[in-house]
């Protein structure tokens, strides 16, 4: 249990990904705050799995990624009631699928705010008690659209690219304060986010569920497969490994292959 005494904030951690990086932190004993939407008893449940696979606190906060108070109180108050913030990840986020003539300016905005600006100001409020603890491990969660694009992903590529940026720049910025900054950009993974945009491909392009499937989002992996939250999980789990402390500023891909083509 190596992250024992720390504390884990991950932004849009009630399903997918994120979920998978809080179960991953709290088995090494790490606190951790989730955050997202959902049905509420359901993440009761899943908040009283973490604090007793962990043996430490979990806490849950509703703090909404579009509201920039909210998101510097989440990581006060994770702070105030765990005693650090060690381990940020800015996981939260949201697509739309459209030809940029047609796409919405609301889900535009969203999207920006939700992906991109979140970490922003996440990173603004955490960097002050890594800075004091003298250790700190900020991770984003990007997406092989931080590397590359795909037709109709206009706002979430603009977001992810952004990202990947403002990752290598606050990692110059606590390089020598003991703060690692990466993101990690996952190819496809099987999770509620990828199963939603599967309607909006297939009426964007015209294609059937199975021609999504197949010749649209694994048509980009090499592999055939799409990846787990779990692989995506355990990567991070190691950029909070002292053996990694040397890694910062990068942009980890676990894509199947994909940005190799
Ligand atoms: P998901 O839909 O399962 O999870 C998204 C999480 O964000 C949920 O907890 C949701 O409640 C939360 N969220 C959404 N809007 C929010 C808001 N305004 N405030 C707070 N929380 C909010 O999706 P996922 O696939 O696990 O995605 C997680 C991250 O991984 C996203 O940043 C996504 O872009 C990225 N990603 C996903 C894939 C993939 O194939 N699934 C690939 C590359 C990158």
């Amino acid at each position: 249990m190596f992250l024992k005494g720390k504390t884990a904030v991950i932004t849009g951690s009630t399903s997918g990904i994120g979920l998978a990086y809080a179960r991953a932190f709290a088995a090494e004993g790490a606190s951790v705050v989730i955050n997202g939407f959902g049905d509420a008893a359901a993440i009761e449940t899943t908040r009283g799995e973490l604090a007793a696979a962990s043996g430490a606190a979990a806490l849950y906060d509703a703090a909404d990624m579009t509201q920039p108070d909210a998101i510097a109180a989440m990581i006060e108050r994770a702070a105030r009631e765990t005693g650090s913030v060690d381990i940020l990840v800015n996981n939260a986020g949201v697509q739309h699928v459209a030809p940029i003539d047609q796409f919405p300016d609301d889900k535009m905005l969203a999207i920006v705010q939700i992906n991109l600006l979140s970490a922003w100001y996440a990173m603004k409020a955490a960097v002050p008690h890594m800075k004091v603890a003298g250790w700190g491990r900020i991770i984003s969660t990007a997406s092989a659209h931080s590397l590359v694009a795909s037709p109709n992903k206009s706002a979430y590529v603009m977001a992810k690219h952004g990202l990947a940026g403002l990752t290598k720049t606050v990692a110059l910025e606590v390089a020598q304060a003991g703060v690692t900054v990466n993101c990690i950009s996952p190819g496809y993974v099987w999770t509620p986010l990828v199963e939603a945009q599967i309607p909006d491909t297939m009426a964007a392009r015209g294609l059937t569920r199975e021609q999504v499937m197949n010749d649209v989002l694994l048509a980009a992996q090499p592999t055939k497969a799409f990846v787990t939250p779990e692989q995506v999980a355990a990567l991070a789990l190691f950029l909070c490994r002292d053996e990694a402390k040397a890694i910062t500023g990068a942009n980890l891909s676990v894509d199947g292959g994909w940005t190799a083509m």
